[in-house]
């Protein structure tokens, strides 16, 4: 199994190296990923300057990485049509620090990265926690390499899309892992105002999603304690086949018995 891994906190984001280094144990890796943060920067190409490209050296020993003077979405489309050798057989994006849910995914980097590869028909995971802390980046990790190994023994659909949001707890607490629809929500939703002396400006207010009633939602699900596993799809009659809640017991046993 060969996988591209990307992300949008930057090529020395903690989140992607652990990811990167649990990736490895169960297959050959590569890192392609924005030389700085990039996130909520959506689905963004650079289209109108050159892309710059660095071959870096790896925080984890033994991985080609490259970092990309653009964003998300550009680091995935130049790893799968230039940087990557050979073939790719999943596109993981992330470790992102900070919960991608609702109709966020839309200004998502992280879930851009992952996007790039499904439009060229690529099975593709985002991967997101809402705290950077290494013990939960670490779950967050095995739980990307437990669902790339079953896309790769075909338990999982090759066409799928999946937004994988992880609560900030100790597996122990985690309650189990929930197949989730898409809030319809943004965290968006208030604009501050200052004035720097000379001009009056505006900041955009982000604010935690909660208190969402719905109990089939990703916001739903990660605020009451579970691993939320969002199928993503992008063409409009196409819909992925369900996760099932037998295949998310099962998967949130092994997390379990992998730890
Ligand atoms: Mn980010």
């Amino acid at each position: 199994m060969r996988i591209l891994i990307t992300n949008d906190d930057g090529i020395t984001a903690q989140g992607l190296w652990i990811l990167a280094r649990e990736l490895k144990k169960v297959a050959h890796v590569t890192v392609v990923a924005p030389d700085r943060e990039q996130s909520a920067i959506g689905t963004a190409v650079t289209l109108r300057k050159p892309l710059r490209v660095q071959k870096v050296t790896p925080l984890v020993p033994d991985i080609e990485a490259y970092s990309v003077e653009g964003t998300p979405g550009d680091s995935a489309i130049l790893a799968l049509n230039k940087l990557v050798e050979g073939r790719v057989d999943i596109v993981v994006s992330g470790i992102n620090h900070g919960l991608n849910l609702g109709d966020d995914v839309l200004i998502s980097g992280t879930v851009s990265g992952a996007l790039q590869g499904y439009l060229r028909g690529f099975p593709a995971i985002a991967v997101s926690l809402a705290e950077a802390e290494s013990h939960y980046q670490e779950n967050a990790a095995r739980l990307a390499a437990l669902l790339a190994r079953k896309i790769d023994a075909k338990v999982l659909p090759a066409n799928i899309f999946l937004n994988v949001n992880l609560p900030s707890l100790p597996l122990e607490k985690i309650k189990g892992i929930k197949s989730t629809r898409l809030a319809h929500k943004t965290h968006i939703n208030a604009v501050a105002e200052g004035h720097d002396g000379k001009q009056e400006y505006y900041f955009l207010v982000r604010q935690q999603l909660k208190n969402d009633p719905d109990r089939k939602t990703d916001i739903w699900a990660v605020e009451h304690d579970y691993i939320s596993i969002t199928p993503l799809y992008i063409n409009l009659t196409n819909k992925p086949a369900p996760i099932t809640d037998e295949f998310c017991a099962g998967l949130f046993q092994e997390l379990q018995a992998s730890s």
